[in-house]
């Protein structure tokens, strides 16, 4: 028996009790608290004749034990996963109260239930297996699901599951702790589509995507990052990546780095910087970034340092090439600005004389001898103003793309032959010597011999003209293999390194000084490249430079066909004309009149008609044997007159010239359909009609 605990009972349960033994006469049994030694007792309290006799009985340890296992209760209960107890024999014996929402399972199905029934089918092999302890330990965790018990739904769970064992180690029992995992999958399912979202935008963009960790200063980069830098490895330093960057790009690079990163008012990052791959290739490079910042006053720092790279090289080198136009264009439209003004200079320049001679044989009162230098100087300046417009005109139509060349299988010496006689006179009157040296057996080219001709004339008096007076120039031509090259040499003022290629640009030319200005318009040698090219050749252009001569060498592939050549064309062979019938139909009054005389003076029979009506009329009375037939015509014009002649018996041999201005490639269509034999261009050039008319005069017999 213990001694009864009189101090502190005063009041309690004790004192309650013991009054009421004592009073009542009959015992009683309780279990209470008694602060004062912070235990439990039982008591029983029995009456006495002297008061009361009391047994206590110590029961702190077991009362312990009971609300120890009360809390744990509650806590099981509390918990949101399923947390179940079940026998040897799987059958259910505790499933707290959030298992059973879970799993649908009601309080009195508790006994009948078995661990493999929370399952679906397929599932329960595998879990048979854990349980058999074949897979696994002692304790599994694994990701599987649970069949809801009414409604078959699927619940995706963490489900782990172990042993439990007595002291000495025999298994008594199974326990689970088993997870819902519907909101975490749902949160992650949520975070991998906004991951593939952010892919995808990176993707479309063609992004690559870094992260520089500013307390390790370590990359984290993606695969499209490290292909456009060219490495597959990660960077513990970012400043690895910059050495990567082309050394003239890497300050810039690090100030934008600095800028951004800076603790006061930091700048987005954005930078077009150039990269030097691995295999020594450049690759333009965009980036752009944000910096995000942690802390407050002086514990301020740099948290992430994140952004994107974009590989520009394509728009790099588009924006480049579209610079080099815009330059290019620019420059064309400068050089013919300055054109305009040559061009202007060229035409006025032998105006003067000609204005001049005019007046010389107005006073020259039959001085024969006066009037003959006249004539010829006036001749001289007249033939640069053709050619001068010559040149324009074929310079127009190359741009146009309406020029045609009629190739046929010709002997290149013949237009070689053609351009000297040209180029003579000028070369003559310059003082140069010329020396041609030409193989004696023709070397056929498929090409059109009046426009080859023009080429290796164009070259000629190049030569003649950059060549100061009593110059050498040299022409010769050979056969290598399936090439005939044409080389024309000078030992003239010669063309600096630099303008070697661009003189074959239209408007070009080294010295543009007006004052110093050798007659030319710049578009000459742009002539000469369009036509060789037309005919599949190459031209190009040598000089050691200053004072040190030039050369022109033109390259054709030959035609090796074997084929006999074309008949020699009569057009090479100028042969004195016989006299002819002609009849000069023109609008103009004085240009028919000038030319009738003209062709008077040559030792032809001419007549003059004004109008197309006046022109049928007169055809048809003077039986004319050529008809050189202006086509803007009042009354009738010239197709029309020309198609009439035609549809009579005398007029179906008449040869019939259309003079046509330059250009008007539609209206010499529509003449050659109506049945014109040839077609001039005015002004007209004595010689050209002389050789016209020796031409088809004797191709109609
Ligand atoms: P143009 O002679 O009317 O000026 P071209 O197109 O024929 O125009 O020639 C372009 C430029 O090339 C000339 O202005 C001249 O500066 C240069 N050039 C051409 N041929 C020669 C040459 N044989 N020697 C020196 N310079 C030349």
């Amino acid at each position: 028996m213990a001694v009864p605990p009189f101090l502190g009972t005063i009041g309690s349960e004790f004192e309650r009790v013991y009054r009421r033994v004592i009073a009542a006469q009959t015992a009683e049994s309780f279990t209470a608290y008694y602060p004062n030694f912070d235990r439990w007792y039982e008591v029983t309290a029995y009456p006495a004749p002297e008061g009361l006799t009391v047994y206590f009985r110590d029961v702190t340890d077991r009362r312990r034990v009971e609300h120890e296992r009360h809390q744990f209760a509650a806590l099981v209960e509390a918990s949101p996963d399923f947390i179940g107890v079940a026998g040897l024999d799987l059958r259910g014996l505790y499933v707290n109260r959030a298992g059973m929402a879970m799993s649908g399972l009601k309080a009195d199905q508790l006994a009948s239930i078995s661990v493999r029934d929370f399952f679906p089918e397929s599932e329960r092999d595998r879990i048979q297996s854990f349980i058999a302890g074949s897979e696994g330990g002692e304790q599994v965790v694994v990701d599987t699901y649970f069949e809801h018990l009414h409604t078959g739904q699927l619940i995706p769970v963490s489900w782990s599951f172990l042993r439990l064992r007595d002291e000495s180690g025999n298994v008594t029992g199974y326990a689970t702790v088993t997870r819902d995992l519907t909101e975490r999958n749902a949160a992650e399912n949520l975070l991998r589509a906004s991951e593939e979202r952010r892919r995808l935008a990176l993707d479309a963009a063609e992004l690559g995507m870094w992260h520089v960790d500013p307390a390790t200063r370590a990359t984290i980069t993606d695969a499209r990052f490290r292909t456009i830098f060219g490495t597959t490895e990660e960077w513990t330093d970012y400043l690895q990546a910059v050495a990567v960057i082309h050394p003239d790009d890497q300050p810039a690079v690090l100030d934008a780095v600095a800028a951004a990163t800076r603790l006061e008012n930091p700048v987005p990052y954005c930078i077009e910087y150039r990269i030097v791959h691995p295999n020594g290739s450049l690759r333009w490079v965009m980036a752009n970034g944000r910096a995000s910042f942690a802390g407050i006053g002086s514990a301020r720092r740099v948290a992430n340092f994140d952004g994107t790279v974009a590989d520009i090289t394509d728009r790099k080198q588009g924006e480049e090439e579209r610079e080099q136009l815009v330059a290019r264009l620019r420059e064309q439209d400068q050089r013919k600005d300055e054109f305009l003004a040559i061009l202007a200079h060229e035409l006025r320049n032998p105006l003067a004389p000609i204005r001049n001679g005019l007046q010389l044989m107005r006073l020259s009162h039959g001085d024969v001898d006066a009037s003959e230098r006249t004539r010829s100087m006036m001749e001289r300046q007249v033939g640069q103003m053709v050619h001068l417009l010559d040149d324009l005109l074929d310079m127009s139509r190359i741009s146009r793309g309406t020029i045609s060349l009629r190739k046929e299988r010709i002997d290149l010496t013949s237009a070689i032959a053609q351009a000297i006689e040209i180029s003579r006179p000028f070369i003559d009157q310059s003082g140069h010597e010329l020396v041609v040296d030409v193989p004696p057996a023709p070397i056929f080219v498929d090409g059109d011999l009046t426009r080859l001709a023009q080429v290796f004339s164009n070259v000629l008096n190049n030569a003649a003209k950059y060549t100061p007076r009593g110059g050498h120039i040299r022409l010769s031509v050979q056969q290598l293999r399936t090439e005939a090259v044409v080389s024309v040499t000078d030992d003239g003022i010669g063309i600096p390194t630099d303008m070697l290629s661009k003189i074959f640009e239209m408007f070009t030319q080294v010295d543009r000084n007006l004052e110093r200005s050798q007659g030319g318009l710049g578009i000459g040698l742009s002539i000469v490249k369009q036509l060789v090219e037309m005919h599949g050749g190459t031209v190009e252009a040598c000089s050691d430079g200053d004072g040190l001569g030039s050369e022109f060498i033109v390259r054709l592939s030959t035609d090796l066909s074997g084929g006999a050549p074309a008949p020699l064309n009569e057009a090479t062979v100028v042969r004195p004309t016989a006299a002819y019938r002609i009849l000069v139909v023109d609008d103009n009054v004085d240009s028919a009149e000038s030319l009738a005389m003209l062709l008077t003076i040559m030792g032809h029979e001419t007549k003059t008609a004004y109008d197309g009506l006046e022109a049928l009329d007169a055809a048809a009375a003077f039986r004319p044997r050529v008809i050189l037939l202006d086509i803007g015509l009042p009354k009738l014009d010239g197709v029309e007159v020309c198609r009439r002649i035609r549809q009579q018996a005398w007029g179906k041999d008449m040869v019939v010239i259309a003079l046509t201005g330059w250009g008007q490639e539609e209206d010499k269509r529509k003449t050659l359909a109506a049945g014109v034999d040839a077609h001039l261009v005015k002004p007209l050039v004595p010689a050209a009609l002389e050789q016209l008319l020796a031409e088809l005069t004797a191709a109609s017999g």
